[in-house]
């Protein structure tokens, strides 16, 4: 299994390859928003990947633009065989622009957390994208473990469609399993307010050691199933932001230091001929504590 974090600039897009299978964590930007074949996702995915024709688990972890907003273009490119959507509804061009892509994909199986064999129906009255898309769901999300190829599993630890002033907290978070490697894919999961890193006795910066506040993502998840937080790699929650990453939610992960540095953001970043290609092909260093 290989997992390729995308630069596309402010946002997310996760690429996962494994035998029989590719998925899509995520794919939004809030500053590059090129579409078509200047999508940044579309060609770094084509750059690597170039057979590959279809997408099998395309993953929302939550409907806002630095997930999202390049994700409908994939649907020109690729054949996607499952959506996995929490289902809250934010009513936006691009959120929009997604349902439809969604709606018009033959064969696709569309999964929820709102329900099995009904139909998603949501009404769009924005200038730019409008109408009423209908999606008929497939199996509800579960916290069942799904095979996504041979000897690979996608267990899907929280999700939560109610209606949440802020859709990070309707975030979809996944952990992936092959062999003995597992990756945890936070999207923009919390644990509250942003914390005031404050300066140890080493003179370093550190985050304090708060757990994280009730009713948060990671709350939930300590409280629900802290042991299949264990994994070897997580994609750390909302940005690196310091509103993520609580020391209990990264003990439980499995980090083993006793001081906890400001989480820091890295961005692997190849070259490959995508556009702007001068930034990608750039090393890139560590950025403190940034909330990119
Ligand atoms: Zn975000």
């Amino acid at each position: 299994m290989k997992v390729h974090v995308i630069d596309i600039g402010t946002g997310l897009a996760t690429f996962i390859e494994g035998p029989g299978f590719t998925m899509l964590y995520d794919a939004g930007s809030q500053d590059d928003l090129a579409d078509g074949p200047d999508n940044r996702v579309l060609a770094y995915i084509k750059s690597v990947r170039p057979d590959v024709v279809a997408i099998d688990h395309l993953v929302l972890s939550h409907p806002h633009k630095d997930h999202l907003e390049l994700m409908p273009d994939l649907f020109d490119r690729f054949v996607v065989r499952n959506v996995w959507d929490s289902g809250t509804v934010n009513r936006t061009r691009g959120y929009c622009r997604f349902l439809k892509k969604v709606e018009a994909e033959q064969g696709v199986q569309y999964h929820d957390a709102l329900a099995t064999g009904g139909i998603h129906s949501v009404a769009f009255t924005g200038k730019n994208c409008s109408g009423t898309v209908s999606i008929p769901q497939a199996a509800k999300m579960t916290d069942q473990p799904v095979t996504i190829g041979p000897g690979t599993t996608m267990t899907i630890l929280y999700r939560n469609a109610d209606p949440h002033p802020d859709p990070n907290e309707n975030t979809v978070v996944v952990r992936l399993d092959h062999g003995n490697n597992s990756v945890l894919l936070a999207g923009d999961a919390e644990g509250g307010g942003r914390l005031t890193p404050v300066i140890n006795a080493a003179g370093q910066s550190v985050m304090p050691p708060s757990p994280p506040s009730n009713g948060t993502i990671e709350k939930e998840l300590l409280d629900c199933c802290a042991a299949m937080l264990k994994a070897n790699v997580l994609i750390v929650g909302h940005h690196g932001s310091l509103t993520s990453s609580r020391k209990p939610f990264l003990e439980a992960v499995g980090r083993r230091s006793t001081s906890f540095p400001r989480v820091r953001t890295l961005t692997a970043r190849r070259s490959c001929p995508i556009r702007g290609g001068g930034r990608a092909s750039r090393p890139r260093v560590p950025v403190p504590n940034g909330h990119r």
